[in-house]
């Protein structure tokens, strides 16, 4: 589970670790307000961030950088009005509805601190660069001697030798050492303590040397926390920070009913049931030269219920110009996902062509429900296998493409 920024910071800085000061607002009127309020206690920049789950913000321009009031509300109406487009987005972008307004730092130099799952070590790694600000994956593919990792114990965890390590080979000195090696031990603590699969601070910035802090002060400008859904049932008050809209709604609509749909770029539906068959008919489908709109498994024991559900929402994507249905039936039981065939026929209408190929429990008897159903469906064709079938909905889809 993604969360916002503002709650990510929320966790750190009841970690201990020192983020701006600052509040999340939904409106143009309360963006100015908080502005007008950090300026009144002593801030001398304000700086608006939109709040979507994604990056790349700055670039895109829903990160600003103000000195007055009056800016501070400009930038908050842009960005309330305007969709946010960044490489990490859909390509339409996403809708605005949240900003957090904080205090400006005045930044010295950029780091980029995270601890991330690490399966290939089996366990988890802090990771960090002192080519901060950026994305992490271009300076990992620019100069990978750049970025520097530490394996953390998976009994003990962190060890503050590691992170006083890391911080001297990110080339920090003096006062800012300790600062660093405290924030990376309490992200470490942090992601144990919420079962996240990622704590990301990007920048970590040293500001310049101020009278409060003459060796500058180790802060953390921007946050992300990602949480291991597995885990959420323990974490109630982590899950009660999940923004459904910032969902897309037909994955929402899929978890409710207990499917796995994760929307993809391509134009053939899919559903199958496991997660294995539906890896399996999506690599045969990119063989023969489709592309999928979905991975869709509709698990083992689905209802009839949810697998019409399944179909109502490979239908209602308006690039899906075929459905492929691939069923192993083992629990699950082929003449229901017939019936359920014949009801989302009914309800929806399948005006594209569908490839069916079941194999399993009951399948003289599906076969039986769609052959009586042929004259409801004329666009439903049968395969006879997975080969068979991947080269039916391609050619299905290239015809209407
Ligand atoms: P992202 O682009 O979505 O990752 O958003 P960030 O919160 O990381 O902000 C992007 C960039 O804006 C940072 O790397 C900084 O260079 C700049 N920035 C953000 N906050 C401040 C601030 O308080 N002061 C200054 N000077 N720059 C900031
Ligand atoms: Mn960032």
């Amino acid at each position: 589970m993604k969360i916002h920024e503002y709650q990510a910071r929320e966790l750190l800085a009841e970690s201990g670790i020192p983020v701006p000061r600052g509040a999340m607002v939904q409106t143009v009127d309360e963006a100015e307000a908080q502005a007008k309020e950090l300026l009144d206690s002593g801030a001398t920049s304000v700086v608006i961030k939109a709040q979507v789950h994604a990056g790349g913000r700055g670039k895109a321009g829903f990160v600003k950088l103000v000195r007055t009031a009056e800016q501070a509300r400009e930038a908050a109406k842009f960005m309330l009005s305007n969709r946010m487009v960044s490489p990490q987005t859909p390509t339409a972008g996403l809708e605005v509805k949240r900003l957090l307004v904080v205090a400006g730092v005045d930044i010295a130099k950029e780091y980029y601190l995270a601890i991330t799952v690490d399966r290939a070590h089996d366990t988890n790694t802090m990771i960090a660069s002192a080519e901060g600000g950026v994305e992490i994956e271009a300076v990992a593919e620019r100069s990978p001697e750049a970025i520097h990792k530490m394996q953390l114990h998976p009994l003990i965890g962190l060890q503050p030798y590691q992170a006083r390590e890391l911080a001297f080979r990110l080339g920090l000195g003096g006062k800012q050492v300790s600062q660093a090696v405290s924030i990376m031990l309490k992200l470490a603590k942090l992601l144990l303590d919420t079962d996240a699969s990622l704590v990301e601070i990007n920048p970590l910035v040293v500001t310049s040397p101020s009278g409060e802090h003459p060796d500058g002060q180790v802060i953390a400008i921007d946050a992300k926390v990602n949480i291991d859904d597995n885990a959420l049932f323990r974490r109630k008050r982590i899950a009660e920070m999940f923004d459904p809209a910032e969902e897309n709604p037909a994955e929402l609509r899929a978890n409710t009913f207990g499917l796995s749909y994760v929307a993809l770029g391509g134009n053939i539906g899919c559903l199958v049931n496991g997660a294995g068959l539906a890896m399996s008919t999506m690599d045969i489908i990119k063989l023969h030269g489709g592309d999928p709109a979905n991975f869709l498994d509709v698990g083992g024991s689905a209802t009839d219920e949810a697998v019409t559900e399944a179909f109502r929402i490979i239908l209602s994507d308006e690039k899906v110009q075929g459905v492929l249905v691939n069923i192993f039936g083992g629990i699950m039981q082929c003449d229901m996902i017939a019936r359920a065939i014949v009801t989302a026929a009914k309800e929806v209408g399948f005006t594209v062509p569908l490839v069916v190929r079941l194999e399993g429990t009951n399948v003289e008897e599906a076969r039986r429900i769609l052959d009586e159903a042929r004259n409801e469906i004329p666009s439903m064709v049968a395969a006879t296998d997975l080969t068979d079938a991947a080269k039916k909905v391609c050619a299905a889809v290239s015809v209407t493409a």
